[in-house]
């Protein structure tokens, strides 16, 4: 999953692989009959590397992944080892997001469960020195530090090559709807807000991440985590939320069903149908979509376990600075890939423009998708068999969200041709994803929306 283009740096930390501990806290995917769907069943700047700086600009693309856990939370991994291997991969910024929590304080890991010992443990010491890794024994029970990202970020960032962005992964349900957002650049953990029903308790989580940048000064910016996980979060929920401006639209978590299933439609259906709404009819901004790993699994390689190295974004900015990272992300200045990588996305007030870094012997075909005003705005509820309408994404037109070009190779051009809502484009390969979190995907990757008349 590097970029092929550039060659990593070499490895700083050791990244082999050793035993599994199991798959952490895996997801609950009963919710689903609760909602009655059966019925429906480098870093280096190298001579033609991708991240080359714009010559007009100085920006380039900088590679980070905004979703992880480590034994923070319910990852099996120490965070050092996780990031060290994110920057021995060639990413240039890493969120460390664990459950309702930032790696802040003093934290003890117990060692009796299997998470944190034996190999792990063995590995971390060799990587990062007896010296630093501190034990202590509690009621006979084998205990180990873990070290706040204000220990360690220090031994692992350089500046211009990789750096560590503060992250939280707020957790939060209504009923069985799980409902989790991941909020960056916190300056204070934010507890889970919750609400008395979907839309209320995600708005109070994104409000909660607003309301504390307002207070500091100090950007940080939510997102909202795989709708499709235990079916939490509707279309029409997603297309409420005021003021976020980020959702997944690629999640490496093998649970979180970005397909869809036979009574869901997938992510990007759902990223159409709230893009159409919120800018044709609710007054609410663009939802940009980004990929990321959720990695929990750091030892062994399977598509049944929360690899990292899934997803992951590219950010246009100047330099590798939190604000500037910030900035660009809510200009929709980036993309989000599971494999192919792009040497140039415009955005302009009359086309969408897509340079793939094409590799030899893949295919490329990019689909330019959008709404058109004028567009069929009747949607229709799924029933159950009781004649009650299901909390499951509407069913809408193909107007939303059609395929409106297909261009097959390396660059494509969409020329807007006046009555565009939006128009994003879609970048499929012919080419088997390595290590997937579903059996037959293929690298994608994800342009952000053009918005004709808003940015
Ligand atoms: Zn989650
Ligand atoms: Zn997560």
């Amino acid at each position: 999953m590097t970029n092929r283009s550039c060659t990593p740096l070499h490895r700083s930390h050791p990244s082999g692989l050793y035993r599994a501990k199991g798959l952490g806290e895996a997801p609950r995917m009963n919710v689903s009959r609760l909602f009655g769907m059966l019925t429906l069943g480098m870093a280096l700047l190298l001579p033609g590397c991708a991240h080359r700086p714009d010559s007009s600009t100085g920006a380039r693309w900088w590679k980070g992944n905004l979703h992880t856990h480590s034994l923070w939370s319910d990852g099996d991994d120490y965070p050092e080892m996780i990031a060290g291997w994110y920057k021995d991969q060639g990413y240039h910024f890493l969120s460390v997001s664990d459950h309702n929590t930032l790696q802040v304080g003093e934290r003890w890991f117990a060692l009796k469960n299997a998470r944190g010992a034996g190999a792990t443990l063995e590995k971390y010491r060799t990587a990062w020195g007896n010296d630093w890794v501190q034990q202590r024994t509690v009621k006979n029970v084998q205990e180990v530090r873990l070290r706040p990202l204000d220990e360690y970020r220090g031994r692992l960032e350089v500046p211009g090559r990789f750096l560590m962005v503060p992250g939280e992964e707020i957790t939060d349900r209504y009923l069985t709807a799980p409902l989790h957002l991941n909020a960056h650049n916190l300056k204070h953990p934010i507890a889970a807000q919750g609400g008395s029903n979907v839309v209320q308790a995600l708005q109070r989580n994104v409000d909660a991440v607003l309301a504390q940048r307002t207070a500091t000064g100090q950007p940080m910016f939510p997102h909202i985590n795989h709708p499709n996980f235990g079916w939490g979060i509707t279309a029409e929920e997603l297309m409420q939320i005021r003021g976020e401006q980020f959702f997944e639209v690629y999640n490496g978590h093998p649970a979180v069903y970005n397909e869809g299933d036979a009574g869901h439609p997938s992510i990007e259906r759902m990223w159409d149908i709230a893009l159409t709404w919120r800018l044709a009819f609710l007054g609410l901004g663009p939802l940009y979509g980004l990929a990321t790993d959720d990695g929990h699994n750091y030892h062994t390689n399977s598509v049944n376990l929360s690899n990292p190295g899934r997803g992951w974004v590219q950010v246009r900015a100047r330099n590798l600075k939190v604000e500037s990272l910030i900035a660009a992300l809510e200009a929709g200045d980036f993309y989000s890939s599971s494999g192919v990588e792009l040497r140039d996305v415009r955005r302009e007030h009359d086309r969408l423009r897509v340079e793939i870094d094409a590799q030899a012997g893949v295919n490329y075909r990019v689909e330019f998708i959008g709404t058109r005003r004028g567009f069929n705005p009747t949607h229709e509820p799924l029933v159950a068999g009781s004649g009650l309408p299901l909390r499951v994404t509407h069913r809408y037109s193909p107007d939303v969200g059609a395929i409106l070009a297909v261009v097959d190779g390396p660059t494509a051009e969409y020329r807007l041709q006046g009555d565009e809502i939006y128009v994003r484009a879609r970048i499929s390969s012919s080419r088997a994803k390595a290590n997937p979190g579903r059996v037959g995907e293929v690298e994608m990757a994800w342009t952000q929306p053009l918005v004709p008349d808003g940015r």
